[in-house]
């Protein structure tokens, strides 16, 4: 295996687009896996147990979270999220690149927990685009919508430990630059630990 997996953690509020992203970048690039979590809030219309989310009871989380099943978990918006900690570990190991899409607080628990990945937060162009991309998306009641909201100025306060900084304007520029950053990060000497080390010693090393 000449490359490491990356893992890419997309943090963005509620409403910025970070699934239509994900979706882009899983589209073209096909060695990306994704982390399915495992959340309480109900399934949306379109959403599918164990492609979206693993949909479970309160109990059921608690208990997962009690036996240490999650990498990191937190609650969102009034539910729990929690990403299972064997997805990471098993993508990782076998040289598979992992998306993750968690809310600040458990980015910032992988980036302490793991001391590795690359953290990109995605902003909304303003608050009032926001509240306009979730009134269009249509899956929330009006009180959730209010609380996304909310936590959404709380959310970009807590930025400044990623990566980068991406606003969602028009789509796909903001897909080009994401695109850019990937591809630029995939070339990290530590995603690929014996290029030198082959070069040099007479082999060859194909990208
Ligand atoms: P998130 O996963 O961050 O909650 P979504 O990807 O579900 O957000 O996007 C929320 C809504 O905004 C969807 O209806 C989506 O089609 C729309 N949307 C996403 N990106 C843009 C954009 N750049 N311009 C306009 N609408 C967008
Ligand atoms: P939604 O209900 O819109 O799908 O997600 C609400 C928020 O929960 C988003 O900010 C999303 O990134 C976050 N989220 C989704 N899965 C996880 C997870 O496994 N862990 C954490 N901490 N947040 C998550």
């Amino acid at each position: 295996m000449n490359h490491k997996g990356m893992l890419l953690v997309i943090c963005a509020p509620s409403g910025a687009g970070k699934s239509t992203l994900i979706r882009m970048l899983c589209r073209e690039f096909s060695g990306f896996g994704f982390s399915v979590s495992y959340t309480t809030r109900q399934p949306r219309a379109k959403e599918v147990h164990g492609k979206d989310y693993f949909f479970v009871h309160k109990d059921q989380f608690q208990e997962l979270a009690k036996k240490k099943f999650f990498a990191e978990w937190a609650e969102v918006h009034g539910n729990f999220y929690g990403t299972p900690a064997r997805q990471i570990t098993d993508s990782l190991q076998q040289g598979q690149s992992l998306i993750m899409d968690v809310d600040i607080q458990g980015a910032m628990q992988i980036r302490k927990n793991l001391g590795q990945g690359v953290y990109i937060f995605i902003f909304p162009p303003s608050l009032e685009e926001l509240r306009q991309r979730l009134m269009q998306r249509g899956s929330d009641p009006a009180g959730v919508m209010e609380k996304r909201l909310q936590n959404a100025a709380w959310e970009m306060q807590q930025s400044g430990f990623c990566d980068y900084w991406l606003v969602n304007d028009e789509i796909n520029t903001s897909y080009a630059r994401l695109k850019a950053i990937v591809l630029a990060e995939k070339l990290r000497p530590y995603l690929s630990p014996d290029l030198a080390r082959k070069i040099v010693s007479g082999e060859r090393y194909d990208s």
